[in-house]
């Protein structure tokens, strides 16, 4: 089969970018190695409201498991501190009937799926990829003009084209989570439980959806001094107020990359979402991300394939494009997670008695000087900022 463009991964970043392809007249396929779309999910499924307005995505209403105001901030001790207001509505997303509506949209404007199909290799030949796909069918191939590595976190698209794409290990986390009913927790927020003994150099979580709520934890094993899974079982059964009645419905487990590397595109490719590591390196949320990367890639691929040059060089108009919205935040955002992973417990605390769930906000969204004048009377924790933080 020859095509114009090959979606390798049907995931948002996949989904998105074959309907923003198709939606400009180019001829697009895409491919997903499972056997459903949006399903098993490895993911919590929390989105904020206004990153979607931003970029000017709509949810389709049966997508959304349940509404959410805010965050709550828990402290090793238990000190809470909320976060509402100031852009912190969210959703918590079905992500199976998400996907699977984000697909039917990029179908709708006519792209092709194939489910259960997987692409196994990839070489370059007189200016194609040809990509190998095993499916039900048995072996074949694709000819296409462009692919599009939209494949996660274990992409191997990037490698395929011989882009640099492993980052350290310190930079991928380790997620593992139940999706529980029965659970007793406020409904309106997300939760989120830090310390070293919770979730190291993680945090531990709860979404809660229309009748159950995800729970779960990422850590990074480099501060580990056992398994992820471990961990959740024993936050489990140490907050005996919230999970005393609740059982498991379903258990997910995956990798975040909360690194980002350079070199997204090579001849004839570009990778989005997390094939490419975009997820916000703080909170390693990367649904938004995905999508956007998706819809700035599309972009450049609509006039790249217009005027056949898909080279290397014209392609990297994308990177460009990825690198002017998100550089500078991603690498404050990296610089505050250096610092927090240097944080002991009791640091957590001081932290918990002097921030505002606005200060937090603040934060989130990289504006990191304030907060250095702020440990002003913090001198233990004035060094590390410095070291850190400073701009
Ligand atoms: P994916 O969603 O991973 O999609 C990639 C797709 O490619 C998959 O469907 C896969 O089957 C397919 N594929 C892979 N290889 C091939 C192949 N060779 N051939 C064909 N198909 C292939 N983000 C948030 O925003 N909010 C959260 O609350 C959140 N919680 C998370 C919790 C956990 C435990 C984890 C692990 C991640 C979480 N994330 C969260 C991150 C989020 O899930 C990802 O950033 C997001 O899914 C990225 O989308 P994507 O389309 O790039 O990749």
């Amino acid at each position: 089969m020859d095509v114009e463009c090959l979606v390798i991964g049907a995931g948002p970043a996949g989904s998105m970018a074959a309907r923003e392809l198709a939606a400009r007249g180019i001829e697009t396929v895409v491919i997903e190695k499972r056997q459903e779309i949006g399903a098993p999910k490895r993911c919590a499924e929390g989105v904020s409201k206004h990153g979607l307005e931003k970029l000017g995505i709509e949810i389709h209403k049966l997508g959304i498991s349940r509404v959410i105001k805010g965050a709550a901030l828990y402290s090793p001790s238990g000190k809470k501190v909320v976060m509402e207001g100031h852009d912190m509505d969210g959703y918590v997303l079905e992500r199976k009937v998400f996907e699977k509506h984000l697909a039917s949209e990029a179908i709708k404007e006519g792209a092709r799926y194939m489910i259960k199909t997987q692409a196994v290799r990839m070489e370059r030949e007189n200016g194609r990829w040809n990509v190998g796909i095993r499916s039900l069918d048995g072996d074949d191939e694709i000819r296409a003009k462009l692919v599009i590595g939209a494949d996660g976190v274990e992409s191997k698209v990037g490698r395929w084209a011989g882009l640099k794409t492993l980052n350290r290990l310190t930079d991928y986390h380790s997620g593992i989570q139940f999706e529980m009913a029965g659970v007793n927790a406020d409904e309106n927020y997300i939760h989120l439980f830090f310390g070293n003994d919770v979730a190291p150099l993680g945090y531990a979580w709860i979404f809660p959806k229309a009748f159950s709520s995800n729970v779960g934890l990422g850590i990074l094993e480099k501060g580990a001094k056992m398994r992820a899974y471990d961990y959740l079982k024993k936050f489990i059964e140490e907050h005996d107020d919230i999970f005393k009645n609740a059982s498991p419905i379903e258990i997910n487990s995956g990798g975040v990359p909360v690194a980002h590397f350079t070199g997204m595109v090579s001849e004839g490719v570009m990778l989005v979402g997390d094939a490419a590591q975009l997820v916000n390196p703080i909170h390693g949320g990367g649904i938004t991300r995905a999508m956007h990367s998706s819809i700035m890639a599309a972009e450049v691929a609509g006039h790249a394939l217009k005027e056949d040059d898909l080279s290397r060089e014209r392609l990297e108009e994308y990177e460009k494009k990825w690198n002017d919205e998100y550089e500078e935040t991603t690498s404050k955002l990296m610089k505050l997670r250096g610092f927090l992973e240097k944080l002991e417990d009791k640091d957590f605390e001081m932290l918990a008695d002097m921030l505002e769930g606005e200060d937090i906000f603040k934060l989130t969204q990289a504006k990191l000087s304030f907060f250095v004048k702020k440990l002003i009377k913090k001198p233990s924790l004035l060094g590390l900022a410095t070291k850190y933080l400073k701009e």
